[in-house]
């Protein structure tokens, strides 16, 4: 039997899911096949679900006398038949979850599913922590947050989603979801076939640059749906995506990355003395991740793992870019997970020097302030945008500069084609260019979390700017 959560609000969505809510709680004997056979129904759900099984008393007849003239054929003899098909699969992982989540609430539901839209907040199953070396800190590095002009001109070039760039790049970023939006129309094979290709592209085109790419919500099949590393049952598991993956960065990443990557899908390397990125997989904190149903915790050990990964970087003396795919901090990552990530900020802070997300295909910017000192700015991230168009966006990617000494980030430059122009001329490559450098753009020293907590500021209190940031 499920908890009726009493703290939803009456907003629309949250009307939507009060009801389902009503409707879960008060079911007897609810089951996945029967939610499946109602809401799917015609989708390649079971349809020998007892409970949807039924009939009306009909009189037995004798029928009158059919009207002929009604039931004559025309000469119209074709028929056209569309068949709309949907995957199997992502249902079969829903009903899998709900199957075998033991204790399984509502509240748990509403809490992930929904979360934001005014659910409970004290639902017992999503509360968790992570063990955080309590520091101290040390001493922040002043002298290597400065910026000097010789600093600039041994900086490194990082992008992000790379196409050919006639600059020399260091190291290329990919930021995840390399597979489109068919949303549920994708198959193991499918997502295979297209990590494989992109994979073995930006091996050709970049031979001699390091590549650290990262697992995007797109990537397994169905999308979202991130199974923790014990769950085996071929027909759910996230395994054949870790195997494959395991298998292809190979090319790229040095062979003890394999053992985490297997795991959950998570890495860390040091690409050179002195400079760690860490690469997470926080897919399993999206709100659409069913499987968060099943177990909300600290999926993989994952953010532990991560709190342990940076305590030895901060020993070793290391700088450290973060690549995880969802920004935090919004309803997208489940507000736990949320919360310990930026715990592990605040105490790494002097350590982490830059963070770099994918996922929304915006170009965006977010500030991390201190837990217990809420105007001090302690990290931040960047989003890269997309090589691929979406709704009101160009194809962009972005190329970014780098303090060779601190690995702060310097400037960020956007670039992108004109899309008009590039479908007019199909056979010809489109010409990129240069849409901005956000330092002079915007007036910014660089892109430490002070200047950007200083830029946001001036965007508070300047509309225009506001608007040109927005446009
Ligand atoms: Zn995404």
């Amino acid at each position: 039997m499920l908890e009726h959560n009493t703290h939803c609000e009456p907003l629309m969505r949250q009307n939507l899911w009060e009801t389902i809510a009503y409707i879960l709680n008060n079911t007897k004997g609810l089951t996945s096949s029967r939610i499946c056979g109602i809401v799917f129904q015609g989708s390649g759900c079971s349809e020998d679900e007892p409970s949807l099984e039924w009939t009306v008393n009909v009189d037995p007849g004798p029928k009158p006398q059919a009207n002929r003239e009604n039931n004559r054929r025309t000469d119209v003899r074709d028929i056209l038949y569309i068949k709309l098909s949907i995957q199997m699969k992502p249902l079969e992982t829903i009903a899998y979850i709900l199957n075998n989540t033991k204790g399984l609430t509502s509240s748990r539901i509403c809490g992930i599913v929904f979360q934001g839209s005014g659910c409970s907040e004290d639902e017992p199953s999503l509360e968790w922590t992570v063990n955080v070396d309590p520091g101290p800190k040390p001493q922040a590095n002043r002298e290597n947050n400065r910026r000097t002009d010789q600093q600039i001109s041994q900086c490194y070039t990082i992008i992000i989603l790379s196409i050919l760039f006639l600059q020399k790049i260091d190291y290329i970023y990919m930021t995840g979801d390399i597979v489109d939006h068919a949303i549920w129309n994708t198959s193991i094979q499918k997502n295979s076939d297209v990590i494989t290709k992109v994979t073995q592209k930006m091996r050709t085109d970049f031979p001699d640059t390091p590549v650290y790419p990262i697992l995007g919500n797109h990537e397994p099949s169905p999308l979202n749906a991130y199974a923790p590393h014990y769950i085996t049952d071929e027909k759910v598991s996230t395994k054949w995506l870790y195997e494959l993956v395991a298998d292809l960065w190979s090319v790229w990443l040095p062979p003890d990355t394999r053992e985490t990557i297997l795991r959950g899908g998570f890495y860390t390397v040091l690409a050179r003395p002195g400079f760690r990125i860490i690469v997470l997989n926080n897919n399993v904190c999206y709100n659409l991740n069913w499987w968060l149903v099943y177990n909300p915790k600290d999926q993989d050990g994952q953010l532990q793992w991560l709190a342990d990964t940076l305590l030895q970087a901060e020993n070793d003396g290391e700088n450290v870019h973060i690549l995880a795919h969802i920004p935090t901090g919004d309803t997208e990552c489940l507000r736990t997970w949320s919360r310990e990530f930026h715990k592990i900020i605040d105490r790494f802070e002097n350590t982490i020097r830059a963070i770099f997300n994918g996922h929304t295909h915006n170009d965006h910017f977010h500030v991390y302030y201190a837990t217990n000192e809420s105007t001090r700015p302690i990290s931040m991230a960047i989003n890269g945008g997309s090589v691929t168009t979406f709704n009101d966006l160009n194809s962009n990617y972005k190329t970014y500069s780098v303090d060779s000494a601190t690995y702060n980030i310097l400037d960020a430059e956007t670039w992108i084609f004109n899309l008009t122009e590039a479908n007019i001329n199909p056979n010809v490559n489109p010409t990129w260019y240069k849409l901005y450098s956000f330092k002079d753009q915007y007036g910014v020293e660089s892109l430490s979390p002070i200047e950007l907590d200083k830029l946001t500021h001036k965007l508070a209190a300047n509309r225009s700017l506001l608007e040109e940031y927005s446009r």
